[in-house]
């Protein structure tokens, strides 16, 4: 999700943000977590310039949110609730990071109408499964 950034370990790029007191990436492929030395301010590089990660921490909180919006308005389609994301958070948030909370939106979406609705639970699990495959492959 960090535009530039890898792991000091084991150079994958598939890095995220860890909520703690300071600034702690951690790489999501071998687990190795550190605090970068020279951004001591805080501030992670997006698309649209710098930012602190607290907010982009908050701006993944809210596309979240945002996502389960949209699976309640009827929005069912994976690839159209990752566009409607991308719209919103494109400039923050890579092209992963926001696969990743449509995946976890509909995941969550999924619980709540799993008894309440068990064909639109059946349906979500295709669904699911097809955002699955977009997140692996992309
Ligand atoms: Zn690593």
């Amino acid at each position: 999700m960090l535009q530039g950034l890898t792991c000091p370990r084991c150079g994958s790029r598939n890095i995220a943000i860890v909520a703690s007191g300071s600034l702690t990436y951690k790489c999501l492929n071998c687990g190795h977590t550190w605090t970068p030395t020279v951004q001591g301010l805080g501030y992670v590089s997006t698309k649209a310039g710098e930012i602190h990660w607290t907010e982009l921490k908050k701006l993944a909180e809210e596309a979240q949110v945002n996502a389960h919006k949209a699976l309640n308005e009827g929005v069912r389609d994976c690839d159209a609730l990752i566009k409607r994301l991308q719209e919103q958070y494109g400039s923050y948030l890579d092209t992963r990071e926001i696969i990743k909370i449509a995946l976890l939106s509909v995941k969550r979406y999924m619980e709540e109408v799993r008894y309440r609705d068990p064909q639109l639970f059946n349906e979500l699990v295709r669904e699911l499964e097809r955002c699955r495959k977009l997140y692996h492959g992309s």
